[in-house]
């Protein structure tokens, strides 16, 4: 039971504790506006005794054979897949989204775990014997040490595991600092790690808000940051992180476009891009934002994706037939609105019905319907800002040159997709689309666990992503052993 007063514990050196601050945050049902737990800001003095069991955990750890450091990482894949009903239910309680979608970020997380267990041969270094004569050169990968992940809302049980099982495969300790809003789901994936059999101090556990995550950033111990959030956020930490010497990979925030040809086969591409902007209540990072149709395709695509949305049943997302939940808080729902309203206000026109009309049953609930738009200005407020909600801007584009003009202009450049029967058209779209995730005839193109999550442009800042490889190499440094024995010293010649 991890659950004391309401209130969520950190897990520290192993065992559970409640933070020695009165300071704490609520946790909201966002489908009812319920307090349902009170989140602590962890204290300085508190972060720096945590990372200090991290720093005592570490040598042991950094020695113990790859081999046998991925095998609490097997027990927690199985752990974790015995638990996703119920990690699930928890996502869907603190987050708001469908219990199906909340099943599919738990495979999304469980799949780079899978993936880190295999680091007995990611980790493998390289070398060459006689570089020159009697010479041989070696190259190690070693870990860093003491390495935190800050992660966002929207992804409770997955963003969490993008980072924390390459960090410990790798030989790393690990802290994970949870979105205040929605911690209970790192609680339950905590619980799990407890049974899983890692040592003390080698995963833990920090609940908080920006003053634990500063106290993280300005700890020496600390070697290496990896965030999820917003933008402004994301390039805060990034230079906050870098100044203090530390390594940083943060993701940001988008708006991602979609391009729809003329030749793109109608049902497929409303059903995929209604799920991509309205699912998850339009609350992922990968979300289709803007629509730009090309030529013809408005005509036949604005019927079809208006429809959609209007059809969405929206709900408690552990409800039969939901189809989608709330935005995450009274904050955001009121950010989203005022973006709208601004918006309509400056020409904007709305396709669906009223977005802010209550949700029967749920009526305190922070529910955003799905909304299309037309007639948003090139540059304006609503065209450029991530509105992180269920609404979708259809906007029209002669050519696919001027559509991909378009998708190039933006300051994000996290995810552009395209839709087409044209391997030509998909080509040319691949080769020029400046964003770092690309789908064609795929509406969310997030990476599988092997491949780097490639944000770019104000979406990312730092070098190596998350997932695979690239988080191979962000967790190690490189060694490199230039080594001699003479002749004269061997027994064997
Ligand atoms: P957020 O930036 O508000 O918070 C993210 C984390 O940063 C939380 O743990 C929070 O406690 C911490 N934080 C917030 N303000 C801080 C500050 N001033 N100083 C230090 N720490 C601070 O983001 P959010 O609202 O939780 O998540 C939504 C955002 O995340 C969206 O912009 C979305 O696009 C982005 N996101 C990006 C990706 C990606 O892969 N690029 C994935 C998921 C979400």
């Amino acid at each position: 039971m991890t659950l004391v007063k309401d209130r969520v514990r950190n897990f520290v050196n192993g065992q559970w504790e409640d933070a020695s601050t009165q300071q704490t945050l609520p946790i909201y049902n966002p489908a009812t506006a319920e307090v349902i737990g009170q989140t602590p800001v962890t204290p300085q003095a508190e972060v720096n005794r945590i990372v200090q069991h991290a720093v005592d955990a570490w040598w042991d750890w950094r020695s113990t054979p790859v081999v046998d450091r991925v095998q609490p990482l097997f027990k927690l894949k199985f752990l974790l897949e015995e638990n996703i009903q119920d990690l699930a239910r928890t996502i869907t309680l603190e987050c708001g989204k469908t219990h199906a979608e909340a099943v599919g970020e738990m495979r999304r997380g469980i799949e780079n775990v899978e993936t880190a267990c295999g680091m007995p041969t990611m980790i493998q270094g390289y070398n060459n014997e006689d570089i020159a004569r009697g010479i041989d050169e070696h190259l190690f990968r070693q870990p860093l040490g003491v390495v935190t992940a800050i992660t966002p809302f929207n992804f409770p049980g997955m963003i969490p595991l993008w980072f924390l099982p390459y960090a410990v495969a790798t030989g790393n300790c690990f802290i994970l600092k949870p979105s205040e809003k929605v911690p209970l789901t790192s609680q339950k994936i905590f619980e799990l790690i407890e049974k899983a059999g890692f040592p003390a101090g080698v995963l833990q556990l920090l609940n908080g808000s920006k003053e634990t995550v500063d106290a993280l950033l300005d700890h020496e111990d600390v070697r290496a940051v990896s965030f999820v959030g917003s933008t402004p956020v994301a390039k805060y930490i990034y230079s906050r992180a870098s100044a203090n010497g530390k390594r940083a990979q943060c993701q940001g925030g988008a708006k991602n476009p979609v391009i729809i040809m003329p030749d793109a086969d109608p049902d497929m591409t409303t059903r995929i891009l209604a799920d991509s902007a309205f699912g998850c209540a339009g609350q992922r990072c990968l979300a289709a934002s803007i629509a730009v149709t090309v030529g013809e395709a408005y005509h036949t695509f604005k019927p079809l994706i208006t429809d959609a949305a209007d059809s969405r049943k929206l709900g408690f997302g552990s409800d039969q037939g939901v189809d989608m939940g709330p935005v995450i808080s009274k904050e955001s729902q009121d950010r989203i609105k005022g973006l709208l309203d601004r918006g309509l206000s400056a020409g904007a026109e709305c396709l669906t019905r009223d977005p802010y009309s209550t949700v029967e049953g749920h009526e305190n609930g922070y529910f955003i319907r799905p909304t299309v738009i037309e007639n948003v200005t090139p540059g304006s407020e609503l065209a450029e800002t991530e509105i992180f909600g269920p609404v979708l801007s259809v906007m029209r584009a002669s050519t696919l040159e001027d559509a991909i003009d378009l998708v190039n202009r933006s300051r994000y450049g996290n995810q552009a997709c395209l839709f087409t029967s044209s391997g030509a058209t998909a080509r040319a779209f691949r080769h020029r689309a400046r964003a770092g995730n690309i789908g064609i005839n795929v509406g969310i193109a997030a990476p599988m666990a092997f491949f780097p999550f490639s944000g770019w442009k104000d979406s990312f800042f730092g070098d190596l992503h998350a997932q695979g490889k690239h988080a191979v190499e962000f967790y190690t440094e490189t060694k490199v052993v230039v080594e001699r024995w003479p002749k004269e010293w061997s027994r064997v010649f």
